[in-house]
């Protein structure tokens, strides 16, 4: 949501020296030959030099070894008239000159040190160069500045990293058994190629590892090295997209080069898709640089010799912009999903990165992992590292569960804030929140209520209500009918409750999110399960692949007036859903303004706790585990 904009104009300073230099050029140009030249009479050759010598006819010379000439004065010459100019060969034969000279005694001057006239020559040259060399650095800089790192074409050889060992094995790795199978047999053939080459079984060059950032892939590539016990060479396609064309395929070169010498060994390739996208296509264009980067890299998984014993895994999670030429056989032809950890795999995770920390007795790290629906295995890590460093600022002795609570509101929600003091705008928030939270305590199909807060934090949050989700469907993916409805109605309760106690007319914004999702939920209802009056008809293609966070395209064959009776229906779910919870606030509302008073005054109530309160006032349904809803296979 924030957009960084850098507004930068292009290398103003670097242009103006530039222009400086160029004027400095200009203006000197023409004045190093008149300073190189002095007035001098007819030019004599060499040869014709040692004849006048040897005939007598000389009457002067002076020598300027700096500037390799000889000014002859003849015998013959008037005295008005100016010096002959003789250029001299560099090295011995001048001294043969300066032998005839004194044999014949003629009158001979050497200026050896460099004269006045070169001197000026030589420091304008230098200037000048110093100059432009100045200039050209400056430019550079300027446009390195702005590419992020172009500048360091020089040392492209230290821009990948070698393990010799990683320390990492499959153990450490938690949560994704069905990657770590399929990659069992990778370690297998490092560690004991012959028996796979002697049955002539071809072994993949490249593994392709498909997932979302901190899902483990680094870890796992890690892993394979590390329990076959080879080196592990990495380094991310972001630093091949640099500004000089040929600098990150001569890295990908050295990089396989240094793989070879020490095979059998792992080359890790991080974010791929940086200069795997398609060729001639994407954003900015044909972009050379990662086309021949690109090149490069294929050439070199072709080059390979049979089985060579480097192995190629890269990682990325944009396997739809890669070019398909990385995925033919013989190169990427082995690909594997890292999803995102389920229930069990949270568990796993988190009983991985809880052994070397000390964790109190009652924390069960099964209700940690019940929490954290969609965390990744590095979300995950951190926030057990967050819940630490919370237990160390609170002088305790191990991390208990209400470290690892707060530790999640601040990972998911943001930081805390000091709350608001008692004001109208503080009532209005208490009265949105507990909307959300009676409502989903009341609704036989909505999640159950985790807290409800009036906390502010940071980002604009002024307060917010959490569920516990039911695992089961978050995992599977599948959600009733009477899940969704209750969802919407669960959302729209915020709103709700604004309108009931204070009037449509006071209705605020806060509602905003409420109501994106409620939007979203209620269209996939009609265009994608089935769910409306219109029918099981896919009305919108979905990009069936999790890890691209599932993109709905619209789909352009939907006719106009479909595109019309869609939005229609869409409107009809959010009315219906929100006149509902209009209705159940209403025959609560004295439930409802002890709910808020207790919240103004506790500003956090607890799930339990609000049930409690609940239940003095009404009968809470009892929740049913969500119908098994399972397809039957097609
Ligand atoms: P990716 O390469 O997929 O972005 P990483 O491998 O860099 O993710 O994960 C970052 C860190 O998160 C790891 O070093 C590890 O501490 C933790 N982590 C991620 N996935 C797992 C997992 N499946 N099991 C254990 N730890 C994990
Ligand atoms: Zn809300």
């Amino acid at each position: 949501m924030t957009v960084s904009l850098r507004f930068k104009a292009p290398g103003v300073k670097a242009t103006s020296l530039l222009t400086v230099a160029w004027l400095l050029l200009q203006s000197l140009v023409p004045l190093a030959p008149v300073l190189a030249q002095s007035k001098a009479g007819d030019s004599l050759s060499y040869g014709q030099l040692l004849e006048k010598v040897d005939q007598g006819l000389v009457q002067k010379v002076d020598l300027d070894q700096a500037r390799g000439l000889a000014l002859v004065r003849l015998t013959s010459d008037k005295s008005d008239q100016p010096p002959h100019q003789v250029v001299l060969f560099a090295g011995d034969r001048n001294s043969d000159l300066i032998r005839r000279l004194r044999s014949n005694r003629v009158d001979v001057e050497i200026r050896d040190s460099t004269s006045h006239s070169a001197l000026v020559w030589f420091a304008t040259n230098a200037l000048l160069g110093l100059i432009l060399v100045l200039g050209l650095l400056m430019l550079l800089r300027r446009s390195a500045a702005g590419a992020g790192s172009a500048m360091n074409f020089g040392r492209s050889k230290a821009r990948f990293q070698m393990e010799a060992k990683t320390g990492v094995v499959f153990d450490d790795v938690a949560g994704i058994e069905e990657a770590k199978e399929e990659l069992q047999e990778v370690v297998a053939f490092l560690k004991n190629p012959e028996k796979f080459t002697a049955i002539g079984a071809r072994i993949p060059r490249g593994v392709l590892l498909i997932g979302q950032p901190g899902t483990g892939k680094t870890l796992l590539a890690k892993a394979i090295a590390g329990e076959a016990g080879v080196p592990f060479f990495s380094i991310s396609g972001s630093e091949f997209v640099e500004m000089f064309v040929g600098v990150g395929a001569s890295r990908v070169r050295d990089l396989f080069r240094k793989a070879k010498e020490s095979a059998p060994c792992i080359v890790f390739i991080d974010e791929i898709d940086a200069v795997g996208r398609q060729r001639g296509a994407g954003i900015g264009g044909g972009n050379d640089e990662r086309e021949q980067t690109l090149n490069q890299l294929l050439t070199e998984m072709d080059g390979f010799e049979g089985n060579s014993g480097v192995i190629v895994i890269a990682a990325t999670n944009r396997v739809d912009v890669l070019d398909a030429a990385l995925l033919r056989p013989g190169r990427f032809d082995r690909q594997v999903v890292v999803d995102l950890p389920t229930y069990k795999g949270r568990l796993s995770i988190l009983e991985v990165h809880a052994r070397n920390k000390k964790i109190a007795p009652e924390v069960s790290l099964e209700a940690i992992a019940r929490r954290t629906p969609g965390f990744s295995g590095a979300a995950l890590a951190n926030l057990l590292n967050e819940s630490a460093i919370l237990t160390a600022r609170r002088r305790k002795e191990a991390v208990t569960m209400e470290e690892v609570e707060d530790a999640i509101d601040r990972i998911t929600i943001g930081l805390s804030l000091t709350p608001l003091l008692d004001s109208s705008r503080k009532r209005m928030t208490a009265y949105h929140e507990i909307g959300h939270a009676l409502l989903a305590t009341l609704l036989k199909h909505a999640d159950e209520l985790n807290k409800v807060t009036i906390i502010p934090r940071s980002g604009g949050v002024e307060g917010f209500t959490q569920f516990l989700p039911q695992e089961d469907m978050i995992d599977s993916g599948l959600y009733t009918r009477n899940w969704i409805l209750d969802r919407i109605t669960v959302a729209l309760g915020g709103l709700a409750a604004e309108a009931e106690v204070f009037g449509e007319d006071e209705t605020s914004t806060g509602a905003t999110n409420d109501i994106q999702q409620v939007t979203n939920l209620a269209r996939q209802m009609v265009t994608l399960y089935g769910m409306s009056e219109l029918g099981p008809m896919a009305l919108e293609s979905i990009d069936n692949q999790v890890f691209l966070g599932r993109n709905l395209m619209p789909r352009n064959e939907v006719s106009e007036d479909m595109a019309h009776r869609i939005d229609l229906k869409v409107r009809e779910i959010a009315l219906s859903c929100l006149s509902q919870a209009r209705l159940v606030l209403r025959q609560n509302r004295p439930l409802m303004d002890h709910l808020v008073d207790l919240l103004i005054e506790r500003e956090t109530m607890e799930g339990e706790d609000f049930r409690q309160i609940v239940k003095q006032y009404v009968d809470i349904p009892e929740k049913t585990a969500p119908a098994p809803v399972s397809l039957p296979s097609l």
